[in-house]
């Protein structure tokens, strides 16, 4: 495919990604500005991420600090700086990098790197603004704060809450919400019972720690990502949908 082609793809299939996001919105009484779509543009090219940026989207989701840091600097000169969201593992001797690079850090999995990146922050002098990966599931293969039963389950609940509190405390680090990563299904509705479990921490969790801006939930790929606004995803990360086949 030439170049071309593959670029004026990227617009068509971004029109039809607002265009499934305005339906699940509206079908779930939402307002479709209240859905933040991140690009997940990790494997694709700078050129791919301009295509984009020239239809019209400005944040982007990367999962490697190492293939973000080039990828960004060749961005230098867009005329409006894109935004970056760290949607990957973070191994803590990436993390300096990954609070100058990114404008979210979507993937904070543990109390140790919420640490690390808050003494970074400290450091550069700068604020970060976090969420939270919870492994809904429990996979073993998932990385995330786990919660195995759920919010019933009160001990591990108990554990989680007390880690969590430790996080929101960090000054540098402004926790903003939760992300998660389902297990990988063929159907999209299978998702739905880990979109809840997030859907009803981040209630429990907003009640319980009213000081903290519990405001995003950050769940829904190209898949699946109507299923996770009916149950009130605020950031979606879309890849496949966007730039085609990995
Ligand atoms: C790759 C990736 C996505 C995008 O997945 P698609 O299936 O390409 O839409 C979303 N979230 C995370 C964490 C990813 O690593």
């Amino acid at each position: 495919m030439k170049p071309d082609s593959s670029f004026q793809d990227i617009a068509t299939r971004l029109a039809h990604v607002h265009e499934r996001m305005t339906v699940a919105a509206h079908r779930a009484a939402r307002h479709p500005a209240d859905i933040m779509l991140v690009a997940v543009s990790k494997t694709h090219s700078p050129d791919h991420v301009r295509a984009a940026v020239a239809a019209g989207t400005y944040t982007f989701g990367e999962n490697r600090v190492q293939e973000a840091a080039p990828k960004i600097a060749a961005l230098h000169d867009l005329p409006r700086r894109p935004r970056w969201h760290m949607i990957g593992h973070l191994q803590r001797n990436k993390a300096r990098l990954a609070v100058e690079l990114f404008d979210l850090i979507q993937s904070v999995d543990s109390l140790r790197l919420a640490e690390t990146l808050n003494q970074h922050a400290h450091e550069l002098g700068r604020r970060v603004p976090i969420l939270l990966q919870i492994n809904v599931s429990g996979e073993a293969s998932k990385e995330g704060f786990v919660l195995p039963g759920g919010i019933a389950n009160h001990a591990a609940y108990a554990q989680l809450l007390s880690e969590i509190e430790q996080i929101a405390a960090l000054p540098q680090l402004e926790v903003r919400g939760l992300m998660t990563i389902p297990p990988l299904t063929d159907d999209p509705e299978e998702s739905r019972p880990y979109f809840r479990l997030l859907r009803e921490l981040r209630a429990d969790l907003a009640r319980r720690l009213p000081q903290t801006r519990w405001n995003d939930l950050s769940m829904g790929m190209s898949d699946d990502f109507e299923v996770a606004i009916s149950e009130e995803a605020t950031i979606i990360r879309v890849g496949r949908a966007i730039f085609g086949e990995r």
